[in-house]
């Protein structure tokens, strides 16, 4: 529903939830929702962006942007050399002292593009992120938590080929020795994706392949999998768990997605935060540019804010409480007071 047109990628479509506590079934929730190819739904974003006049370049990377009117080093960020300037085709005849310098890197050449406004999409280890100055704390409750400031889960996760019949839900799996997040089993037409998520501080004493294969044991004795399946692919990766960042907009940059923290803080899920945060982020984006008035930028502060402020402000609690009582409650309890499936998640507040 956040695109206009049909959106491809959707492999599958789940409409329940199963969910283990130590291998035991503890409930069965109502949970709709859909399994992407991921590839092809990326794929499927970059080629409707090109269509509609978009310059992607592949294989590029963020590295710093200034403020051609901003005193050098003052806010940590590096000037790009004007003399490295190169006056792409992607650059636009704009005021200079609004513009934002962007310094690029693709290949092996590094070049500079003029732009006026950068939006930060970049991931949970947004560079983006890092060069904006982060607000007071306690600018919003629901925001940033700083002493969680390192806080990430680190997921890894297989798809295996299917099998067994395998109805088309999606199962949930708790162990202690998955510390502070959970395995899962999400079904796609002909294979299956088997994860887990962790804490990474978790991660010091047992690595996380050696966590995922005592989590993949557990799935082959409970009979959820055989355990010889052929692995067609792996990937990994962070969440960060620590709420929504201080400061989404500054001056003419934003941020969307997990570089704004917009990941669930309990479940690890952000690809629909993504979306919809870069959604709201567009239109504001584009009646900035339209009306030639940056402010309207610093309206999407607050309209990303409130779309996240219950659902993100409340999973953060749900984390820190997570984190703060795991070694001495009861780990089951523990469990159903913070997962999103029991009616103590929603109904503590
Ligand atoms: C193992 C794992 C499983 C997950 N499963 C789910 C799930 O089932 N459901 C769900 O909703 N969420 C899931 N998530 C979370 C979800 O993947 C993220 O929340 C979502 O991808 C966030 O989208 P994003 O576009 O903000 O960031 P990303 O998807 O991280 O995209 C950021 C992009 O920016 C690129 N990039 C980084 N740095 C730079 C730079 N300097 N310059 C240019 N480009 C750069 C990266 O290469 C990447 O392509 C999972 C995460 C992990 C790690």
């Amino acid at each position: 529903m956040l695109y206009s047109d049909k959106i491809k990628g959707i492999n599958n479509e789940v409409s329940y939830m199963e969910t283990y506590i130590e291998g035991k079934l503890a409930n069965i929730t109502g949970s709709r929702g859909y399994i992407l190819d991921r590839n092809i739904f990326i794929d499927f974003l970059i080629k409707e962006f090109v269509k509609k006049g978009g310059d992607y370049l592949s294989s590029a990377g963020f590295i710093n942007a200034y403020h051609p009117g901003l005193e050098e080093n003052s806010s940590g960020w590096q000037p790009v050399e004007e003399s490295a300037a190169n006056e792409s085709h992607i650059s636009h005849n704009f005021d200079n002292s609004r513009m934002l310098y962007v310094e690029i890197r693709q290949n092996d050449s590094t070049f500079c593009l003029k732009t006026k406004i950068l939006a930060g999409a970049d991931g949970p280890c947004s560079k983006v992120a890092k060069i904006m100055k982060p607000l007071p704390r306690n600018e919003y409750e629901f925001q940033e938590n700083h002493d969680m400031e390192s806080s990430f889960l680190i997921g890894f996760q297989e798809n295996i080929t299917k099998k067994k019949d395998y109805e088309n839900h999606t199962k949930i799996f708790f162990y202690p020795f998955i510390s502070g997040g959970y395995g899962w089993v999400f079904p796609k037409k002909e294979s299956l994706n088997v994860g887990m998520a962790v804490n990474i501080n978790a991660l010091k004493e047992n690595g996380l392949k050696n966590t995922y294969q005592r989590f993949k044991r557990e799935l082959v004795k409970n009979e959820v999998i055989k355990g010889d399946e052929y692995i067609n692919s792996t990937i990994s990766g962070l969440a960060p768990v620590c709420g929504i960042k201080s400061r989404v907009v500054q001056n003419n940059i934003i941020l969307i997605g997990d570089s704004a923290g917009l990941c669930n803080q309990i479940t690890g899920a952000g690809n629909y935060n993504a979306a919809a945060s870069a959604k709201i982020a567009a239109a504001k984006i584009k009646t900035a540019i339209t009306t030639d008035n940056m402010e309207i930028l610093n309206e999407a502060q607050k309209d990303i804010c409130d779309y996240f402020k219950t659902s993100i402000g409340h999973a953060l609690k749900k984390r820190q409480f997570l984190e703060k009582n795991k070694s001495d409650y009861d780990f089951g309890n523990l469990i159903k007071k913070t997962w999103v499936s029991f009616k103590d998640y929603w109904r503590e507040r």
